[in-house]
C-alpha cells in the first residue's frame, strides 16, 4: 500500500528526510517512531499528497505520489487529480480539526454529501453507523465543544473512515489528550486495526506499538534507523540511537 525508495525531502537547504525506504502492506499496521525533528510529519505528509519529494519514489496504492504514469512517461499531476487521490487517503492529526459550527454528525457527513455527493439519507446513516463504531452514537447531535478531547479525536476519526479510505494515516493522535482520554482513542484504532484497515501511524504509546502493529519503524535525522517487528524493535533494539529513545520514552 505504501513503498517508499530513497524518498528525500528538503525546505531550502534543510534535508529533512534523507533517504527514506519503508514498505507497509495492505491491511497492516506500521508505528513509526522517532525523536522531535526526525521527519515523521513530513513523511505523512508526503504520503497524503501535502509535500512534494525532492528525490526517491513513493508509491501509495500502486500510483507514484506526484505523478502520473502514460507507458514510460511519467506527467505531473494536476490539482484536480492531486485531490481526487488525496480522497483515499485518511488522516487523523494530534489537534481534532473539526468544523466547530457543526455537530458530530454533521461534521462526519461533510465531506461525503459535499465531496462525494452521496444522498443526504445515506451519508446521514451511514455517518451514524461510523459514530456508533467510535462509540459516540449518544453524541450525534453535539457539537465539538460539548464533547471531550477524547471524543472530538473519536469523531475525526469517523469523519476521516467517512470518505472510505483505504489507508489511514495517523499523526501522534493521543499525544494532545489528557492521559484517561487515550485509551478510548487507542480501542478505536484498535477496532480498525482488527478490522484490516492498513495504517501507518506516529505514536509514542508503546503498548500499542507492542500490541497492534505489525512493523515498527524506528526514525532519526531523517532516515529509517531500523524497522523490525515489534518485538525486535522496541524489545532487542540493534541501534544505540533506539536503545537511547526507547529509555526516554518507555
Ligand atoms: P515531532 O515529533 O516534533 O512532531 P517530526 O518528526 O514530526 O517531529 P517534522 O515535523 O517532520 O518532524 O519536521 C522535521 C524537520 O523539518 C524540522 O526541523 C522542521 O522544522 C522542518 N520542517 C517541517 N516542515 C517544514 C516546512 N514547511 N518548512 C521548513 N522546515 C520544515
Ligand atoms: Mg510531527
Amino acid at each position: 500500500m505504501i513503498k517508499a525508495e530513497g524518498v528525500r525531502k528538503s525546505f531550502g537547504q534543510l534535508e529533512v528526510l534523507s533517504g527514506i525506504d519503508l514498505q507497509v502492506d495492505s491491511g497492516q499496521v506500521c508505528c513509526l517512531l522517532g525523536p522531535s525533528g526526525s521527519g515523521k510529519s513530513t513523511f505523512l505528509r508526503c504520503v497524503n499528497h501535502l509535500e512534494a519529494v525532492t528525490a526517491g519514489r513513493l508509491w501509495v496504492d500502486g500510483d507514484l505520489v506526484g505523478y502520473r504514469q502514460r507507458g514510460d512517461r511519467l506527467h505531473e499531476l494536476r490539482e484536480s487529480e492531486v485531490a481526487q487521490r488525496r480522497r483515499d487517503i485518511g488522516m487523523v492529526f494530534q489537534r481534532f480539526n473539526l468544523f466547530p459550527h457543526l455537530t458530530a454528525l454533521g461534521n462526519v457527513m461533510e465531506a461525503p454529501v459535499h465531496v462525494l455527493r452521496e444522498p443526504k439519507a445515506a451519508a446521514r446513516q451511514r455517518a451514524l453507523d461510523l459514530l456508533d463504531r467510535v462509540g459516540l452514537a449518544d453524541k450525534a447531535d453535539a457539537y465539538p465543544a460539548m464533547l471531550s478531547g477524547g471524543q472530538q479525536q473519536r469523531v475525526a476519526i469517523a469523519r476521516a473512515l467517512a470518505m472510505r479510505p483505504k489507508l489511514m494515516l495517523f499523526d501522534e493522535p493521543t499525544s494532545a489528550l489528557d492521559p484517561e482520554l487515550v485509551g478510548e482513542v487507542l480501542d478505536v484504532m484498535r477496532g480498525l486495526a482488527a478490522d484490516g484497515m492498513t495504517m501507518l501511524v506516529v505514536t509514542h504509546e508503546m503498548g500499542f506499538a507492542r500490541e497492534v502493529a505489525d512493523t515498527v519503524v524506528f526514525m532519526d535525522g531523517g532516515v529509517v534507523v531500523e524497522a523490525g517487528t515489534p518485538e525486535q524493535v522496541l524489545g532487542d533494539p540493534r541501534h544505540d540511537r533506539t536503545r537511547a529513545f526507547l529509555a526516554k520514552v518507555l
